[in-house]
């Protein structure tokens, strides 16, 4: 068993820490938010009162941070964990950034001959709970060899997609498809219901058709028709807006920078911009469903 620091104990690096206790690990963790660490103390894990703290004598750390400038502060920046860390550690970052800032990341680590994987996740906060997640690699064969055991903690299926950056273009790619295809599957289920169909009827005949998919199967996106998911608890918790516009700012990015046409993509960053601009940036993504259709009043 390890001694892993965990940086980020949010929506998502909270219940993934609790599963490294649960597995037998000794946590050290650190968070801005004094609720998020206390949380992770009630459950066994030692507090530190910064990120160096956090990570002396750690065996490995992870980091699940919002997005790449806190990937970058926490390694690379001023006190930047990096020039601290005994080469012998494994570094493992699951937060959703850009391929390149993690490039950046590997490459600094590898002049000290410290190991690093892009791990990012999918699978949302009841994947993090359950302990389900799948977690998308980029490193040196090496590297994943290291963190699968560690990794097989918090997950269930546990991919290597290729060198540093290939787990995070595999994760932006995956989430433009996600937004790509929770948009569609509400604008077809407000049309069903516009004609006066019961969306819980539509859902299970498009379920068992040739539209079945992933928000149909497990997030279904309109109120009521699913238990335990954002929808039926007014879009709260879960994956928010503003996270979503990140990440498909960052497929957006990529694209111009590849020479990629995506269209679709596109689109759908326009509609999830515009339903933050309304005011849902810290709803679960799901509630892109509003967009679509409103209760008459
Ligand atoms: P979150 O906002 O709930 O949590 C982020 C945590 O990081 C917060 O507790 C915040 O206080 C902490 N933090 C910020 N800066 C820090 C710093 N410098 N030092 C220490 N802690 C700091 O976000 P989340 O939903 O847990 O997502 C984390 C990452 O995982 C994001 O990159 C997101 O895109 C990705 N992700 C989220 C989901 C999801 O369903 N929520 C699914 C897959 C991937």
């Amino acid at each position: 068993m390890a001694n892993i620091a965990f940086i980020g104990l949010g929506n998502m690096g909270g219940p993934m820490a609790s599963n490294l206790i649960r597995t037998g690990h000794s946590l050290t963790v650190f968070d801005l938010s004094e609720a998020a660490v206390n949380t992770l103390v009630s459950e066994g894990a030692k507090s530190a009162a910064t990120v160096q703290e956090a990570a002396q004598n750690a065996d490995c750390v992870i980091t699940m941070l919002p997005a790449g400038q806190h990937v970058e502060t926490v390694y690379l920046g001023e006190n930047g964990l990096l020039a601290d860390l005994s080469s012998d550690t494994l570094v493992i970052d699951s937060s959703t950034i850009a391929p390149e800032t993690a490039r950046k990341v590997a490459e600094a680590a590898t002049e000290r001959q410290i190991t690093f994987m892009d791990a990012p996740v999918s699978g949302g906060v009841g994947g993090a709970k359950a302990g389900t997640l799948t977690f998308i690699c980029g490193g040196e064969a090496e590297g994943f060899k290291q963190a699968k055991p560690i990794l097989e903690g918090m997950g269930k299926n546990i991919f290597h997609a290729g060198p540093h950056g290939a787990g995070q273009v595999a994760k932006i790619c995956n989430n433009m498809l996600l937004a790509i295809l929770m948009s569609g599957t509400s604008e077809a289920l407000a049309l069903g219901v516009k004609n006066g169909l019961d969306p819980s009827v539509l859902s299970e005949i498009m379920k068992q058709s040739s539209g079945g998919n992933w928000a149909l199967n497990v997030y279904n996106p309109w109120p009521g028709v699913m238990e335990g998911v954002p929808a039926s608890r007014d879009y709260e918790g879960g994956f928010l807006v503003n996270l979503m516009n990140k990440d498909l700012g960052l497929a957006l990015d990529n694209a111009v920078k590849n020479h990629a046409a995506v269209p679709m993509g596109a689109l759908a960053r326009n509609l999830f911009e515009l339903h933050a601009s309304q005011g849902s940036g810290a709803l679960d993504f799901s509630s892109i469903q509003r967009f679509y259709y409103h209760e008459p009043s």
